[in-house]
């Protein structure tokens, strides 16, 4: 005999035998399997749902969400339910809705105070080291998200989206597992360049709800179910899609391959309104979209496409000659404003303005590495405009060469901070050292107020991997060549 027992969100049967209770079914979730709830499962199931854990008594693995005392001899229970909210989501460093306009969105820049921390470090020279590590995925080509996706605890999620494996890090358990598709048609591959990547948060997830994911067959809704350790997906539209997704004021778009070349395929973010407008732009692989200035700007290696929600798309060719370098980070703004994009003509870098048939050039006698602001000549910081006089603190930093990984945007500081890789005794070229040379010594470094060694790495190749992303209070680095995340506490973010 088994007793039936409905929770708000849930329904658990108790064996009337052993007093032991299990999960039959719950709001979101598919089909529960009862072998699949394996024991070492069961404290990240009791968080997920907001469920209960025996503290001193051995009676059930598991309660109902609310239960305070153990029914079978009267225990105080480890009652999960209403503990606080979780963390603040992450969903890559390209996507943070709390950034103010004048800040660029789709660049690496996060609002979350990550310096107040990491500037309380003791100070540059002084060795740094993490403070946590957890194993890579094993799948570790991929992005992260960290959210609550409609229940009641904080989990990361990490895509590795070129082989449709999503892994799910259960933080109880301290083990990644490979999730499965609920229906094998299902397929969330999307074999653009990895830096061109991006998903879109749900605003408001139902249960196990995820958030707008491009793949090479549409956009679609991914949901995930962690108590079966599966996904699914609801299709939003078809299509071979040539970008991530953007949003801008409401609105929702990417780029399309269509027979003749691209299209841009938009609708309201509900998904009503759709509208596609064909365009005369190469097919192929684009960076994800940046917005600003009601604008979004898909770039490619021969142009830039630009879309003002409710107007038809520009395609801008770049000027004969000129070609970007979009491994260098992305556009950056000049002290008025406007946005602009490094690349070099054949005979020398230049700085491009964006959104213009005949925009402005601005020579250079360097290269320059970063994106929104956060920018770097070499080891030199460059505060002024893109194109001004780098900022000389120590001559010795010109053997060094700096590359942004996450500006930390702060609203109150006149000089951009964040997360950088600084590539010691490094003269070469920067195209060698963003591609396969090997880095004989690396810094991750926080700049900011002070400057901060967070580690020392010896050997670094294909830098631009580096993925770095905060979840559980710890800003995190990852790259596909290290069998540790590497992760630095944070003071509870709000
Ligand atoms: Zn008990």
């Amino acid at each position: 005999m088994v007793h039936r027992w409905e929770t708000s969100g849930s329904v658990w049967l108790e064996d009337e035998h052993t007093a032991q209770f299990e999960l039959a079914s719950s709001e979101g979730l598919g089909r529960v399997e009862r072998e699949a709830q394996s024991r070492g499962r069961l404290p990240d199931i009791a968080h997920l749902l907001g469920a209960s854990l025996p503290l001193s008594c051995d009676c059930s693995p598991i309660y109902p969400e609310g239960f305070a005392f153990c029914p079978t001899c009267g225990a105080p229970l480890d009652k999960l339910a209403g503990r606080g909210t979780p963390p603040p989501d992450w969903w890559g460093p390209w996507s943070d809705r709390l950034l103010p306009r004048h800040v660029p969105h789709g660049l690496s820049v996060t609002a979350l105070a990550l310096g107040d921390s990491l500037e309380e470090r003791p100070a540059a020279p002084a060795p740094g080291r993490p403070d946590r590590t957890m194993p890579a995925p094993p799948n570790a080509h991929c992005v992260f998200a960290a959210g609550a996706f409609g229940f009641s605890a904080q989990r990361l999620i990490a895509l590795a989206h070129a082989r449709n494996v999503l892994q799910y890090w259960d933080p109880l358990g301290a083990a990644w597992h490979v999730m499965a598709a609920e229906d094998n048609t299902s397929d969330l591959t999307f074999s653009a360049p990895a830096s061109s990547y991006a998903w879109l948060p749900a605003p408001d997830p139902l249960r196990g709800e995820v958030g707008l994911v491009p793949t090479d067959r549409g956009l679609r809704r991914l949901f995930i179910d962690p108590v079966s350790e599966t996904w699914r997906t609801e299709s939003v539209f078809d299509g071979h899609l040539a970008s991530a997704p953007g949003t801008m004021r409401r609105h929702v778009a990417c780029l399309v391959n269509g027979e003749a070349g691209v299209r841009l395929w938009s609708a309201h973010s509900d998904m009503s309104n759709e509208v596609v407008y064909e365009c005369e732009a190469p097919a192929g692989h684009w960076e994800r979209p940046v917005g600003y200035d009601g604008k979004l700007f898909w770039l490619h290696a021969q142009g830039q496409m630009v879309w003002q929600p409710g107007a038809p798309p520009q395609w801008i060719a770049w000027p004969a000659g000129w070609s970007p370098r979009l491994q260098f980070g992305g556009p950056t703004q000049s002290r008025d404003g406007r946005l602009w994009q490094i690349g070099h003509d054949g005979q020398a870098y230049s700085f491009l303005e964006l959104g213009k048939a005949d925009g402005q050039l601005e020579a250079l006698s360097g290269a320059r590495l970063g994106f929104a602001s956060l920018l770097f000549r070499r080891g030199h910081a460059v505060v002024g405009e893109p194109w001004g006089q780098e900022h000389v603190e120590d001559p010795h930093d010109d053997d060094a060469m700096v590359l942004p990984l996450l500006r930390g945007f702060n609203n109150n500081r006149s000089q951009p901070s964040g997360l950088v890789l600084r590539f010691h005794q490094y003269t070469g070229m920067a195209e060698d050292a963003l591609a396969g040379r090997i880095i004989a010594r690396t810094t991750v470094e926080w700049i900011g107020k002070r400057n901060v060694i967070l580690d020392d790495i010896a050997r670094l190749a294909r830098p631009l991997e580096c993925v770095p992303f905060v979840y559980d209070n710890c800003l995190w680095l990852h790259h596909p060549d290290w069998n540790q995340v590497r992760g630095w506490h944070l003071d509870a973010l709000s």
